[in-house]
Formats: C-alpha cells, structure tokens, sequence
C-alpha cells in the first residue's frame, strides 16, 4: 500500500466550498473494517451537487466525495473479505458522512461491498454505477407491480442520462416497447441504439399536468420530478406503476389523486442509498444478465480523476450523455 495518496476533499470555507487536490495517509480515512484499493469511481447527478456544492448534500466536512467506487480489497479485518477480492460499493452514505470514491483507498464497512460480478470489469461496475444499478431497481419494482412488456408500453423520462440511458437498454433487452423522453433530440440515434421505440420531446412531458390524459403506458422510469413525472402518473395506464428515481426537473410533485383512485395507478419510490443489501445483490445479478455490456459501452465516457469538478458542471446542465466513469489510479 502507498503510504500517501491523491484524493479529492470538498471543504468549507469562506466563500462557501471548493473542492481540491489533496494527498493523505490512511490514517486520514474513516473509520471501518476494510481498505479498499479504488481504481474507478463515477460522476452522478449527486456527485455533481456535492462537487459544486449546489445542494447540502454533504453532511460532515471536510468530505471525500464520489458516491461509488469499485477496486480491490487491500486489507480487511472482516470476514467476509480478504486482499485481492474485487469488491463495488453505491450509495450507504459515501460522500454525506463517509469518505466516497474520488480517492486511491477508501476505508469502509465490508457491510456496505457487494463482491464484483464476475461479468463486469471494476471501470464496467463503474459504468453502471449508482445510476444503473438505480435504474434496475426500478425495473425490479415495475416487475414488483406486474407491469410486464405484455401490459404495454414503458416510458423513461430523462432518457439521455445516466439512470435514463440504463433504463432504456435493460427494458428494451427484457421485451417493453420503450418510449424515451429527452430535451435532447439530436440523442435521437443514440437512444434508439440502446434499444428505444419512440422517442418523445421532454416539452410534451412538461407542460402543466392535467389530473387524467389519455392513457400511453402501462409504466414508467422518472429521473425528472416535477410535472413531468405529474405528466407520467396521468398518462398512466389502468393498474399501471410508475418509478420515481430522481429530480432533475425539480422536486416538486404537481399532481392530484386522480391516477391513484381512478385508475389504480401506483407510485413506486426508489432509494438506492440504503436499500439493504439482498435487493442491491440481486440489482446486480440482474444488470450481469440484463444489460448488453455493448450498449454499456456505448453509453459511456472516462475521465480521469482531475476532470470530475468540469463534470459535475456538465452534469447539472443536463450536458452529459449516458455515463461517466472515473479513472482513479
Ligand atoms: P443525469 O444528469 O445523467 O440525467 C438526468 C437527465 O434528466 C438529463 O440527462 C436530462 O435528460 C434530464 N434533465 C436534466 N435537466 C432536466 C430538466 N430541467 N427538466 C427535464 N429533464 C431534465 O443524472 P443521473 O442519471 O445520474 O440522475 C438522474 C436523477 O436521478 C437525478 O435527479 C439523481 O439525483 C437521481 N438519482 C436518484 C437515485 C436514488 O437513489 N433515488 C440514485 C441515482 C440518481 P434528457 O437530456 O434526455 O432530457
């Protein structure tokens, strides 16, 4: 192990935060039962909050940020882990109250790793990262409900993204006639590639939302909130469910009962953060089978651990296409 290491620490200071190059020792770590040697890390939606500092996040300072993280295992007093297990990490409060990604070792609770799946590489964990693995989580509460390809069509709003892009290549390798939102049309091309039917403006999703419209889909994977996610519940077919991951069109929901007690319509919240950990092994059982790990790289860009504060701009603008995975040695 290197006795000093580069990481990115977000501290507060008089000008509100920065986020800096920096160089500890493990003795700088949380603590925890085991040292993970990171080589790749991720750029979120989230982790473009904590980097600029948009929205309190960040829950003790000063903070390494980076909510997901893969490597291998440098030393463990756990049983369940020794040196040299491939080991993945998302979400369980990295980068709020724990020491994240965006540095060469992490230490952390061998409670919170999920061993590697043996389809993936440590940088195509990455890819997926806490977005994908969020977006399986939806499709598995969709199955929950019932809503089969057989039931009809399912609509991903924020298609481009990151949680989207992922939503889109799984639903579509599993059979659903796949309906993508995007304020993007030039992503045309590329969401059809990753298996899209249809692609919709996000203008048509974003207009005030009446209670009931015209029936299009039987469900649905919602990165965006607001009314477009009001737009999404009303269109909603009879018994059909719709997942709520994110909020990147605001986290506002101006919607009434009317999907709920007319047409039995459910509404299914999604927390990748402290899922416990049979449904996030089963997320990733499920990713090693249903996602092509050519879309995958299709969808996704790496940079190395320097360029993540330009990202986390990108990111919050809605600049970003698909998935960003860090290179962090
Ligand atoms: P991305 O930025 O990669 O994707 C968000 C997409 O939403 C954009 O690419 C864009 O897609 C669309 N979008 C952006 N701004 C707006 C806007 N103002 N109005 C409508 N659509 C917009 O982020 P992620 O995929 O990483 O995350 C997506 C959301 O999910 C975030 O809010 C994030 O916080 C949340 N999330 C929640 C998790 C949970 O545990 N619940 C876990 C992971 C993410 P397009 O250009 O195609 O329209």
């Amino acid at each position: 192990m290197k006795s000093r290491f580069k990481a990115i620490l977000v501290q507060k200071n008089d000008k509100g935060q920065s986020a800096d190059d920096v160089e500890l020792a493990l003795g700088d770590l949380m603590d925890g039962d085991v040292v993970v040697a990171v080589s790749h890390s991720t750029v979120n939606y989230k982790d473009g909050l904590v980097l600029t500092g948009r929205s309190p996040v960040v829950r003790k300072f000063p903070m390494i940020p980076g909510i997901d993280l893969a490597g291998t295992v440098a030393a463990s007093s756990n049983p369940n882990f020794k040196p040299g297990d491939k080991v993945l990490l998302n979400g369980y409060g990295l980068s709020e109250n724990h020491y994240g990604g965006y540095s060469e070792y992490a230490r952390v609770k061998g409670d919170w790793l999920v061993p590697l799946p043996p389809a993936f590489t440590a940088a195509e964990a990455m890819a997926i990262g806490t977005a994908g693995y969020t977006a399986m989580l939806a499709v598995l509460a969709l199955e929950d409900l019932h809503v089969t390809p057989a039931k009809g069509a399912v609509v991903v709003t924020g298609a481009a993204g990151g949680v989207g892009s992922v939503a889109v290549a799984v639903l579509a390798k599993l059979g659903y006639r796949v309906i993508a939102s995007t304020g993007r049309p030039e992503e045309e091309a590329y969401l059809k590639s990753l298996g899209a039917a249809e692609i919709i403006p996000r203008s048509e999703l974003s207009a005030d939302p009446k209670p009931l419209a015209k029936e299009r889909w039987a469900g649905g994977v919602d990165s965006v909130g607001s009314k477009t996610l009001a737009n999404v519940l009303a269109a909603t077919s009879y018994q059909g469910a719709v997942a709520a991951c994110g909020l990147a069109g605001g986290m506002d929901l101006p919607t009434s009962v009317a999907p709920f007690i007319l047409r039995g319509v459910s509404l299914l919240g999604i927390d990748s953060v402290q899922m416990p950990m049979p449904r996030r092994r089963q997320a990733w059982e499920r990713l090693a089978r249903d996602l092509d790990v050519k879309k995958l790289a299709s969808m996704t860009k790496t940079i190395p651990l320097s360029e993540v504060r330009k990202a986390a701009d990108d990111i919050l603008a809605g600049r970003i296409r698909g998935r960003l995975v860090v290179e962090v040695r």
